[in-house]
């Protein structure tokens, strides 16, 4: 049966899921012999308890708390509830907090009305004891029942002396409060705060719930489904009184810079504060308390191997180290510290580069475009693991220099047609696939194709020695023609001038009515789903063959200069073989044409993007006549849950994803279930086919670590993505790659230790 109170002394290392980093932590450095505070964990299944049985617990898990409690009593010589000698309690969630804030927590619980005045007569200090137990009212009120701590400041007035009678009084204001607003007195029985205590620390998402403004009141009764913590229930320490006293937090390195040695702040107790406090006050006057903390500092992160934050307390010369956690870093120290921790061997490369979260690489590449020394560090480190090549996407030439420069092996997709829609161009474009003949048609592509071949002649130059994916044009015809409305306007204005003018507009007029004509002819009613892409260039032949042309010229062009030139043309959502067949067929006879010479020098490759399911679902055939299969995931997500992305983005799918009908929105995260289920499928069929072919995806929505590791999983050979996300493709690609090689030599030992 799973544990369901553990003593620290009994916990290990590896007992951090059941226990809690915390108590996981502690439990390490208590067996080690450094000074922690004795305690006892209810562990996650422990606390589970107290909210599927609306927070009734068993006889037995009674007695397993009682039996750890009396554990406590007999290190301390403290009784749990004693009048004479009270044990208190710190009760705390076991959990670290990612964002660095104190997780909730119950202090001095086991005060009530009498043993708050064994407190007074032990400590010799009943001011202290009677705020304790204001201490402990306020939180237990505000934990346990949801009231807001201003409603007990409100109380109290003047903060800034508390006398004894004004003490008396607030206890009486608070626990009137707690009765009026929770409905429940304070419970005098120690047992019942303890076990209140332990419920309401135990519940994350309570306690967090509880941080934000809300309705008094309201938070009592624990929704099942919530997440349960492991309680932290430890001995009280106190750090605020006597001369040698105070507490503080140190961090093993600054959690800011990431610099090397202890940083952090203490505060000395009331009684002995002077003007001079902090951590260098601690080293001047307990040098050897300091050298302890430092010693403690650097065992943790030895054994932890990452940045501690320790919280300390000192009582009467005695250090006691509260609670551990690992450090929140900024994204800065975070690759410092990582890096620092390779060098000094305590970690691994490959744990480093496990550690790297997206938002660390963002961060840092806000403030410089190409990454820090430690960021291009990581990346080099990510280059030698991955196992995916990652390409980049572009849209202009000047694009693929930035590729370059954040580290992209190549271009995985050139929209062309980006190059051709621009201002300058598309009037030309217009004029070709307006004209009536053939030979017109060439005229218009004539001043088209120098234009096209020095982009890829940039292209080619800043890509030396890498491969570039051109996609050959790739849009819906209607997108390429002048606007019926615009031009049926000017037709109607050109009609109503007077006779006179009317002739000297008769030239446009007569154009006009032609073009209007032939843009009638070409509309179509669904333009995203007829004479679009691969299909246009069957209708319209002579635009690929500038583009193909353009390309190769370039290719000669580049191979001349010395560069190692290699294109890879795509084809555009194919959707039948044939269709991949015959541009290919026109591919090979313009290459033979312009390469000439240069052939042998130029391997070019012929693949097929993969946007229609068709496609996808005839890989097999499609492989005969692909080099390569290029996943077009944007579009191959609309056709495939039967919606385009931008109407479906404005109108449902932020609403279903509230609702959980699709719990990614599969245009940001690709949906492996549906869609990666058929690129697995397709890979499989192609490279039966063609054992050899290179596969991968370029749409855009695949540059998260589980996409990423999905594409790792089924032997992709690349991704390719904006520039922008290149650096973060290839942490994600080395991280999908470390996490492959252990998971195989986990499966193999366990497989030995199964034979054995
Ligand atoms: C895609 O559909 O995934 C794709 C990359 O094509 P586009 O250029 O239309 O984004
Ligand atoms: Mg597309």
């Amino acid at each position: 049966m799973t544990k369901r109170v553990v003593l620290l002394e009994e916990g290990t290392a590896e007992m951090k899921g059941l226990m809690g980093s915390k108590g996981a932590g502690l439990a390490v450095l208590l067996q080690a012999g450094w000074p922690v505070p004795a305690g006892f964990i209810v562990t996650r299944e422990g606390c589970r308890a107290f909210c599927t049985r609306l927070g009734h617990l068993s006889t037995e898990e009674v007695q397993e708390i009682g039996s750890a409690v009396r554990h406590l009593e007999g290190q301390t010589g403290k009784f749990f509830g004693d009048s004479v000698a009270p044990l208190l309690l710190a009760v705390r969630s076991s959990e670290a907090n990612s964002h660095d804030m104190e997780s909730p927590a119950l202090l001095h619980v086991g005060l009530n009305d009498v043993t708050v005045e064994g407190l007074a007569r032990q400590t010799n200090d009943r001011q202290y004891a009677l705020n304790c137990y204001r201490i402990l009212l306020q939180d237990y009120g505000q934990l346990v029942h949801g009231i807001p701590y201003t409603l007990f400041e409100e109380k109290l007035g003047d903060l800034s002396f508390l006398d004894e009678a004004k003490l008396e009084f607030a206890i009486a204001e608070y626990k009137q409060l707690i009765e009026d607003i929770g409905l429940h007195p304070f419970p005098q029985d120690v047992q019942l705060q303890l076990k209140e205590a332990i419920r309401a620390v135990s519940h994350t998402q309570r306690a967090s719930r509880l941080n934000s403004q809300q309705e008094p009141g309201l938070q009592t009764t624990p929704r099942s489904g919530d997440h349960q913590a492991p309680a932290l229930i430890q001995v009280m320490v106190n750090g605020e009184q006597g001369e040698r006293s105070g507490s503080g937090t140190v961090y093993s390195r600054h959690p800011g810079t990431g610099e090397r040695g202890m940083t952090g702040e203490y505060s000395a107790s009331a009684a002995s504060q002077t003007q001079d406090e902090g951590l260098g006050q601690l080293r001047r006057e307990e040098p050897e308390l300091y050298d302890l903390l430092l010693e403690a500092c650097s065992y943790l992160e030895n054994y932890m191997g990452e940045v501690q934050k320790i919280q300390f307390i000192i009582d009467s010369g005695e250090l006691y180290l509260l609670l551990i956690s690992p450090a929140c870093l900024s994204a800065k120290a975070a690759l410092r510290c990582t890096i620092d921790l390779v060098h000094e061997e305590i970690i691994t490369k490959a744990d480093a580069i496990l550690r790297i979260e997206p938002w660390h690489v963002t961060e840092m590449l806000k403030g410089f475009s190409s990454g820090t020394p430690e960021l291009q560090l990581l990346l080099e480190w990510s280059d030698e693991i991955k196992e995916l090549t990652i390409l980049s996407n572009i849209d202009h030439p000047q694009d693929a220099v930035t590729a370059r420069l954040q580290g992209a092996e190549g271009i995985g997709l050139c929209r062309t047609e980006h190059m051709l829609m621009s201002a300058s161009r598309l009037p030309f474009v217009q004029k070709m696939i307006l004209a009536d003949s053939e030979s017109e048609r060439r005229r218009g592509l004539e001043r088209l194709l120098p234009m096209q071949q020095f982009d890829f002649e940039q292209i080619f130059e800043a890509m030396d020695g890498y491969p570039v994916t051109i996609r050959l044009l790739d849009l819906p015809l209607h997108e390429l023609l002048p606007d019926l409305g615009v031009l049926e306007k000017r037709r109607e204005w050109l009609q109503a001038e007077e006779p006179q003018e009317k002739e000297d507009f008769q030239i446009e007029l007569e154009e006009l009515e032609r073009v209007i004509r032939r843009v009638s002819e070409l509309h179509e009613h669904h333009p995203t789903l007829g004479q679009q892409v691969c299909r246009l260039s069957t209708v319209f032949p002579e635009i690929v063959d500038m583009q193909l042309e353009a390309i190769f010229r370039a290719a000669v062009k580049g191979i001349r200069q010395g560069w190692w030139v290699r294109p890879e043309i795509m084809i555009p959502q194919i959707g039948h073989v044939h269709e991949l067949q015959l541009l290919r067929d026109l591919v090979d006879h313009v290459a033979d044409q312009v390469l000439g010479e240069e052939k042998r020098h130029c391997l070019y490759r012929v693949g097929a993007m993969i946007e229609a399911p068709r496609a996808a679902l005839t890989a097999a055939h499609i492989a005969r006549q692909a080099d390569f299969f290029s996943f077009g995931t944007d579009e191959l997500t609309e056709m495939m849950f039967g919606y385009r992305r931008h109407e479906s983005e404005k109108r449902f799918i932020q609403l279903d994803t509230d609702s959980r009908t699709v719990t990614n929105n599969p245009f940001h995260v690709l949906d492996i279930e549906g869609v990666g289920q058929l690129i697995e499928m397709a890979v499989v069929q192609g490279r039966i086919r063609k054992p050899h072919l290179k596969t991968g995806i370029c749409g855009e929505n695949v540059v998260d670590l589980e996409s990423i590791t999905f594409c790792h999983r089924i032997g992709l050979d690349f991704v390719s993505c904006l520039p922008a996300q290149i650096p973060y493709a290839r942490i994600a690609a080395a991280q999908a790659a470390i996490k492959g090689q252990r998971e195989r030599a986990n499966t193999q030992n366990a497989d030995i230790s199964t034979i054995a």
